[in-house]
């Protein structure tokens, strides 16, 4: 299979855009033409494990990884205990209409795990094959950085260098990240906030030289790996969710998710799940106050934020204001023409903004995508009345997801909410939401005071270059 670019052009196999960031051009990574699958594919699927389905659906898009490997690949990243349930990804309902979908039994306990452990190993596997390495170069305000520093800790052909804004995230990620004593995790605590962080790396990533002399990239949410590997989840959750069917009502069954949102990444692989063959009838993308991805789905406008008008929330992980993988929906939406992709970023960059209300109409019946905003009050109710009705604790992410899943419910079609972390991550609203302080339990107890390992550094560019460079794998 071929990979081209969003915005026109071929750029390679799947191996090759697994290590590479943004195609010259400036476009995203995408199939030359998305993979089928059936009924008849589904239900041969249904019996395997969790490994073994990611396998068959990354399989169709990893071509030039011969079938043996990837077996290996998955049964390392989904397997050996890495995730705290035998299922990898398990479903709860929570009552007649919604269910939960396990997406943070991974080390970070945060769904960017279900893609990270696997890029990690399939990274080093094709590093392997080429004879080179990578020094993974990110900036974080929490889920990402320690989702990647745990999928890529001890490997030989990777190190990673990941900037995060010093006194500015919560104790747990804090512990999550720093606590890492591998050699090849470089934890480095920006005097500053996200933004400045997201600066130093783009300006290091703009110098072609310093990047190619120091074998820099990163593994950010519009890297193909990732989007690849969430598709699996999305078939998982039908699968099980439909297990209970007979054969005749199993075939076409739609159920809706619900989706929380920041980058489009994850909403994106149910997408693309859905335009694959999955049986899905809405992708309910959720957002919080930060709603520009609920204005463009509602009127056809894209008008993203700087980082000034981005506001900090009860649901951090989703303040983002310029969603990188919303261009691989337009490029569906006008017809793959690389083109006219090409040609709605060029306005964007030219007026602040991307017109597409003419076709705003066929968002939802071509696509099943419908969307809604969550605001902090929203969050605090959701998370008492979810526990006072099911017990269940849900984190404020999974919450926003949860508020807006239920302004799209309809009669007879099961209604799938990611779970996108878990709660002990984000104490703080969790306690306000109850009343009551969360109960800490021995494990996090045991992160929390474990020796950490961080450096800090000023807001200074030289300083970082210098930094880098005396320590990158060569
Ligand atoms: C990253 C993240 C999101 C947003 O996912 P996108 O793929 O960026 O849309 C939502 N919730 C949590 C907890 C996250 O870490």
């Amino acid at each position: 299979m071929q990979f081209i670019s969003t915005r026109g052009g071929t750029l390679g196999a799947y191996s090759d855009v697994l290590l590479e960031g943004l195609a010259p051009n400036g476009g995203l990574a995408v199939p030359e033409l998305l993979p089928q699958f059936t009924n008849d594919d589904l239900e041969r699927w249904r019996p395997l494990d969790y490994a073994g389905l990611a396998t068959e659906v990354l399989a169709l898009f990893a071509t030039d990884i011969p079938r043996d490997d990837l077996e290996q690949l998955t049964a390392h990243a989904y397997g050996g205990g890495r995730f705290a349930s035998e299922d990898v990804v398990p479903l709860q309902k929570l009552d007649a209409q919604l269910t939960l979908v396990g997406l943070s039994e991974g080390p970070t306990l945060a769904f960017k795990d279900m893609a990270m452990q696997y890029l990690g190993q399939t990274l080093d596997y094709v590093l392997a094959k080429r004879d080179r390495v990578l020094n993974v170069l990110g900036a974080t305000s929490g889920d990402t950085g320690s989702a990647a520093e745990h999928a890529l800790r001890g490997r030989e052909r990777v190190s990673v260098f990941m900037l995060s804004p010093q006194g500015r995230m919560s104790a747990f990620q804090r512990a999550q990240m720093y606590s890492l004593q591998d050699e090849n995790v470089h934890n480095i605590a920006v005097k500053g906030v996200f933004d400045d962080c997201q600066n130093l790396v783009k300006r290091l990533a703009e110098d072609i030289d310093f990047k190619r002399g120091n074998n820099i990239g990163a593994v950010n949410s519009i890297n193909f790996g990732r989007i690849s590997a969430q598709i699996a989840y999305y078939v998982w959750a039908w699968l099980r969710a439909t297990d209970e069917l007979s054969a005749d009502a199993r075939d076409g069954f739609e159920v809706s998710f619900a989706v929380p949102s920041g980058n489009f990444g994850n909403i994106l692989s149910g997408l693309y799940a859905k335009l694959m063959g999955l049986p899905v009838r809405k992708l309910v993308l959720a957002v919080n106050e930060n709603n520009v991805l609920d204005e463009f789905f509602r009127t056809g406008f894209y008008r993203p934020r700087n980082a000034e008008n981005t506001l900090a929330t009860s649901s951090p992980s989703m303040d983002v204001s310029r969603a990188s993988n919303l261009e691989r929906f337009v490029f569906e939406l006008l017809g793959r023409d690389g083109g006219r992709t090409a040609a709605a970023w060029s306005e964007l960059a030219e007026t602040g903004e991307i017109d597409l209300s003419v076709a705003q109409h066929t968002f939802e019946p071509l696509f099943g995508i419908v969307s809604g905003t969550s605001t902090h009050a929203d969050r605090l109710a959701t998370i008492r009345g979810v526990h006072d009705a099911s017990g269940v604790t849900i984190d404020p992410h999974t919450a926003d997801g949860v508020k807006v899943a239920r302004e799209h419910l309809e009669d007879g079609v099961p209604m799938l909410v990611l779970e996108t972390a878990k709660p002990q991550k984000f104490a703080d609203t969790i306690s306000e939401a109850l009343g009551s302080p969360v109960d800490v339990d021995a494990e996090t107890q045991a992160l929390l005071d474990a020796p950490q390992r961080v450096v800090e550094l000023d807001d200074d560019e030289q300083l970082l270059r210098d930094f880098i460079a005396e320590r990158v794998l060569r």
